[in-house]
């Protein structure tokens, strides 16, 4: 065997293709009974509902577009997957219930454009050890506004580190964000993201229910441990979350070095998750793509996203992140659902009808995960994404999208560290058309 690929997310599937696409002997690992990891479809309800992720955040200059072009996966455009403050239109409602006409949504918005320039100056200026919240608080003391303008801007800037980071603003380094710009428009899938890693999927080697335990380094490579098979290679790419690799569910042999070990302990993973609602029919304006609560009433429910797109049954989908994000992970649906209810009715009033159906997640305690995706905690840095990347004695690679500092957290993030991983290892660039070649799509 020439290389042992751990984990089947887009990360391990991107690298497996593009090495077997090369002539490489390559055989997957996967903890699951199905491939794709962190694109989760749910289809149990006869329609596609998406678990983990559903946005491409941007698709210029962004490697994923070519790839779903040349699969022909249908897309959806929707521009506010990104917790922009002005996304496509967004029914903002205030702290006393009030929708805001297109003029006071426009003021708010402008107001998180000041607020972010500077901020985007007291980053630049800031220290290593600075969490976001400090910065932001910074930001909005320079503002000179009455507490309850820049209250509004407060709880816009936690909302976007529960949402971006999965974490608190406490938690999140300054610099965490530096790289979070969206270029172009943000689109979903109809037919469901996991057509993508089951496309690419094609016609490898992938061992699913494989639950790798150790990984060790040996005069011939690598040598590989599940809980009852063991493999050997020349080589291997571990792709599990970090949440994984914090949790020291795998052992390696000889200890990690610094180098690399330093980066796992200092990032952060942070938990997102999401719950669906279906309802029997819409209460909500038409053509709005989310409503927004904003201010102290947004916690702890503040955006429902419209994505009735994807399944075509009337649903909202709202999430929770950071600490809301665990908490909700102690709870029952039931206790899920009426508290998501209660923040609904307080904006629609008796209008707003019980669901037929929901889906919430609980990434956090999804022990092939361990969280929902990393993040720059306070006393680290982007470097510290691409330093676990860096090959370990020539045998051992790290992909996911944890190694990927310009793009973390994201399904491109985690389609580049696995293109970067297959490129280290054949000593070439490889064009990432190679990645789609002889594949058909599914549907
Ligand atoms: C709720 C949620 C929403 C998201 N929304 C978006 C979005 O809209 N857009 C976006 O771009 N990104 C989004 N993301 C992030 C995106 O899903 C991830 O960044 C990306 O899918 C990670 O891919 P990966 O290959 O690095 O990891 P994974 O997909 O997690 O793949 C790693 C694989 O390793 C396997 N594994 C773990 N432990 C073992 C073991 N011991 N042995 C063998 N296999 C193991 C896992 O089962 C998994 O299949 C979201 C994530 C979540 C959780």
């Amino acid at each position: 065997m020439d290389t042992i690929v751990v984990g089947a997310g887009i990360a391990g599937i991107t690298a497996a293709r593009l090495l077997h696409a090369a002539g490489q002997r390559v055989v997957v690992l996967e903890a699951r009974d199905r491939v794709g990891g962190r694109i989760w479809t749910d289809r149990t309800a006869g329609f596609p509902v998406d678990r983990g992720a559903s946005w491409i955040h941007g698709l210029t200059g962004n490697p994923l577009t070519g790839v779903v072009a040349a699969l022909e996966m249908e897309t959806h455009e929707f521009t506010v997957g990104s917790f922009q403050a002005a996304g496509r239109p967004i029914a903002d409602y205030d702290e006393s219930r009030r929708l805001l006409d297109h003029e006071a949504a426009r003021r708010w918005a402008g107001d998180v454009d000041t607020a972010d320039a500077l901020l985007e100056r007291i980053v630049a200026a800031s220290g290593p050890g600075e969490s976001y919240a400090t910065v932001a608080e910074r930001a909005l003391a320079a503002t000179g506004w009455e507490p309850r303008r820049a209250d509004r801007v407060r709880a816009f800037y936690r909302h976007r580190t529960e949402e971006q980071c999965g974490a608190e603003a406490e938690q999140v380094a300054a610099h965490a964000l530096d790289e979070d710009a969206v270029e172009g428009d943000e689109v979903i899938f109809p037919g469901g993201y996991d057509v993508l890693p089951r496309a690419l999927a094609q016609g490898l080697d992938v061992r699913l229910g494989r639950t790798v335990t150790a990984v060790g380094r040996t005069a011939a490579g690598v040598r590989v441990d599940t809980e009852d098979e063991s493999f050997e290679a020349a080589r291997a790419i571990v792709t599990v979350p970090l949440g994984v690799l914090k949790a020291g569910a795998i052992e390696f042999t000889p200890a990690l070095p610094g180098a690399v070990a330093g980066p796992i302990a200092r990032l952060g993973m942070g938990v997102f998750n999401k719950v669906f609602l279906q309802f029997p029919g819409r209460f909500w304006q038409d053509a709005v793509y989310a409503i927004r609560r904003h201010g102290r009433a947004g916690f702890p429910w503040h955006s429902w996203y419209d994505v009735s797109a994807v399944s075509g049954k009337p649903m909202l989908l709202t999430f929770a992140g950071g600490a809301w994000g665990r908490e909700i992970e102690r709870k029952t649906d039931e206790e899920v659902v009426s508290s998501v209810l209660a923040a609904l009715r307080e904006i629609h009033g008796d209008s707003v009808p019980e669901p037929v159906a929901h889906w919430i997640t609980r990434w956090g305690n999804d022990p092939h995960a361990l969280g929902s995706y990393s993040y720059v905690a306070v006393g680290s840095s982007h470097d510290d994404h691409d330093a676990l990347a860096e090959p370990v004695d020539g045998v051992l690679h790290f992909a996911g999208e944890a190694t990927c500092g310009r793009e973390p957290a994201t399904v491109h993030g985690a389609l580049q560290s696995g293109h970067r991983a297959a490129e280290r290892i054949l000593g070439s660039r490889l064009c990432l058309t190679e990645l789609t070649r002889g594949v058909t799509p599914v549907r």
